[in-house]
């Protein structure tokens, strides 16, 4: 049972797709505590073969999710969850995550990898229902006119956000980036939330001392 005395993981990612995954296994591999979350609904569920992914050509969507759970599993500080977020809230620590079962996750940092870019939806889908989250607008994510009339949130080249600790990476970034773009993204978002961690970490006193050469005698 998490209490207030439970320390945050190091990342929670909400959503299981090319992106999420991506940035779960590298997550695994620099060993920070992560837990992803994924409803298993991704946006190309409805096709029968995904096409375009070097090695990966013609298969299909699900097949791309299982390959993907299966090789994550073998990273022991990653916990994957078949469950949907149901709400998000900043706190001093960091983020809390409430999913559909009830259950709170709490991390000190959260990537949005939710699929389809909200902020260009969400406006339109909101006049047929109220039932809509979109977790970074609620979060205070800013965003802004695109050349093409609709509005994306401010978002930098690695996921960054005006939120400190907030990415958004993939589809939920750019509309449309494809399998394979999805995954870089993933990746590099994660590449560089293991970079500032490490900063973080990192203390001088750490360092290992290395004695001074002596001057050469003439
Ligand atoms: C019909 C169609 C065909 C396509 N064909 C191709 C193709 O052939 N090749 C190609 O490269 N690209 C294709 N694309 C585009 C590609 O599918 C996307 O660009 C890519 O999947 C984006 O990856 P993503 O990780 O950002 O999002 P997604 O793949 O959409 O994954 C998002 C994940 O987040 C989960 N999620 C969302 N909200 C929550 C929540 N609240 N809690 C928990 N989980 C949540 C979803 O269930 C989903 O699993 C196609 C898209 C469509 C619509």
């Amino acid at each position: 049972m998490i209490t207030t005395d439970t320390p945050p993981l190091d990342l929670v990612i909400i959503g299981g797709g090319p992106a999420g995954m991506s940035a779960a296994l590298i997550a695994g591999r620099a060993l920070l505590d992560a837990t992803i979350v994924n409803a298993e609904s991704p946006r190309n569920a409805v096709t029968t073969a995904s096409h375009g992914f070097l090695t990966r050509d013609d298969v299909h969507p699900t097949e791309l999710v299982a390959i993907a759970k299966q090789q994550l599993a073998t990273y022991g500080t990653v916990r994957y969850l078949n469950d949907t977020v149901v709400s998000t809230r900043q706190t001093a620590k960091g983020f809390e995550v409430v999913l559909g079962d009830g259950f709170e996750h709490r991390g000190e940092r959260l990537a949005l990898f939710g699929g389809e870019s909200a902020a260009h939806y969400a406006p339109m889908i909101r006049m047929w229902t109220d039932d809509l989250m979109v977790f970074a607008e609620s979060l205070g994510v800013t965003s802004s006119s695109t050349d093409w009339g609709t509005t994306a949130l401010d978002v930098g080249d690695t996921g960054g956000t005006n939120i400190g600790g907030l990415y958004v990476v993939g589809d939920a970034k750019t509309g449309f980036s494809g399998v394979v773009g999805a995954a870089a993204e993933g990746a590099a978002c994660a590449e560089s939330i293991v970079h500032e961690i490490a900063v973080e970490r990192w203390s001088p006193t750490l360092a290992v001392s290395v004695p001074a050469t002596p001057p050469r005698s003439a």
